[in-house]
């Protein structure tokens, strides 16, 4: 098996990287440097800016806006994206509903809403998890009974992530509790936000943030032409959609962000009356993490090269190893570039110290920023499938055990 890239793909990595650097905004550019997350109005103008140049529906086919790129293509696009690092296309709109509604949609829903979410026009969010059903979906409670030309949504979600900035929402409901198997009771309905019946309660997580939120629905009237696919046959939807897109699961390039924010910051930092950068024990730990990316870069290019030759599409079982490993090390990254901030990570003394220690502003926002990403990412192992799912998969599907 071939690993290396072809001088094709070498020269397309280099003319992503050059549009990168000449088309990202500086102020956007300056913030994810620091470390912030993606203000709305950030991910909404990157996302336009790549939708203009037909890089926003990167796995889409090219009747539909899709660049029309291999696998390989995908995976290096995303990787010197988030590297960059640059707001990640919103993966609600473009590896979530898109490729669904490609796949499931009918030509009106297609024509209607895939134009506007490659151009973020619409925001759209997953309302699928409920307080009794996370790794357990197919428990969900929130029901969709059909009256006439409409269903009326009664139930709630949780941990759906910026509902809050959301035009539309994809979600999954129960629309027959007597089907002899879960599964077969649930479909897959296309909700406008602003829909009288709908609530949105904030989450605020340990970061600070708000990015998570409870969504309640009382009496939400949604039309019957607004559900994806056959009645009760949602989860054929849901399982099409949890498994499309596995390219860059692994976060690399966030990753080798982390690292490079952890350097930078430990240059500046003293310890000992040394920068820490200089400190052989903090090296040491940098150098492993190193090397661990490089392990998962090369399990990452097997996996999406044997993904290419595959013609079922259906997603790879490997890719499980991705997400594991990929958030293990966005943990371990995130990790080291707190310590690399050191007290100064701690929010409500960065700035007092900074200041006694005569250290630069940018420092004391970028190590505060640091503490916050660590926290934040402690997350990833849940999201997405938690990794104890992941590795129920793996102990089926390829160790068959
Ligand atoms: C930051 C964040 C963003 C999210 N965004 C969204 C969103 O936008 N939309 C949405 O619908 N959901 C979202 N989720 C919800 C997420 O999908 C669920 O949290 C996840 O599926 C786990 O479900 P749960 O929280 O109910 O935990 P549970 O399923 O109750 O799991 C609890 C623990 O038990 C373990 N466990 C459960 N079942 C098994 C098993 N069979 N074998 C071994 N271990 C098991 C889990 O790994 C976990 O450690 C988000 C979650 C987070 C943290």
């Amino acid at each position: 098996m071939d690993l290396r890239f072809t001088p094709d793909e070498l020269a397309f990595r280099d003319e992503v990287r050059a549009f990168i650097r000449d088309n990202l905004p500086a102020d956007t550019r300056e913030r994810m440097r620091l470390g912030y997350p993606p203000r709305k109005q950030d991910s909404v103008g990157w996302q336009r800016i790549l939708n203009r140049k037909g890089w926003a529906a990167i796995s889409w086919p090219k009747q539909w806006g899709g660049p029309g790129w291999s696998a390989v293509q995908r995976m290096i696009f995303i990787e010197e994206n988030q590297a960059a690092p640059a707001p990640e296309l919103l993966s609600f709109n473009i590896t979530m509903i898109g490729p669904v509604l490609i796949q499931f949609g009918t030509e009106e829903q297609k024509r209607r809403f895939l134009p506007r979410a490659a151009n973020l026009d619409d925001w759209w969010c997953q309302g699928f998890s409920e307080p009794g059903a996370g790794s357990d979906l197919a428990a969900l409670k929130t029901a969709a009974k059909r009256e006439g030309d409409h269903y009326v949504v009664n139930g709630s979600k949780i941990w759906t992530s910026t509902a809050h900035n959301a035009d539309w929402c994809f979600l999954l409901v129960r629309t027959n509790p007597n089907a002899a198997k879960r599964q077969e009771g649930i479909s897959f309905l296309l909700v406008d936000m602003k829909t009288p019946g709908i609530t949105v309660r904030p989450i605020i997580s340990i970061d600070g943030s708000h990015h998570l939120n409870e969504v309640f629905f009382d009496d939400v009237k949604v039309p019957v032409e607004m559900r994806v696919h056959e009645e009760n046959r949602g989860w054929d939807v849901a399982k099409y959609l949890l498994g499309n897109e596995r390219t860059g699961i692994a976060r690399l390039g966030k990753s080798r962000e982390r690292v490079a924010a952890a350097k930078e910051m430990a240059r500046e930092v003293r310890q000992n009356g040394r920068p820490l950068i200089e400190d052989p024990a903090f090296r040491q730990r940098v150098a492993q993490l190193e090397v661990d990316m490089k392990a998962l870069q090369i399990t990452q290019y097997r996996v999406v090269s044997a993904a290419t030759k595959q013609s079922d599409g259906r997603p790879d079982p490997l890719s499980s190893v991705l997400k594991v490993k990929g958030t293990e090390l966005l943990q371990s990254t995130t990790e080291l570039a707190m310590d690399a901030a050191g007290p100064l990570a701690m929010p409500i003394w960065a700035q007092e110290l900074a200041e006694m220690a005569n250290e630069p502003d940018i420092l004391a926002e970028a190590a505060e920023q640091a503490s916050a990403s660590y926290l934040m990412l402690r997350a990833a192992s849940i999201y997405g499938g938690t990794n104890e799912i992941q590795k129920n998969i793996l102990s089926k599907a390829v160790l068959r055990l």
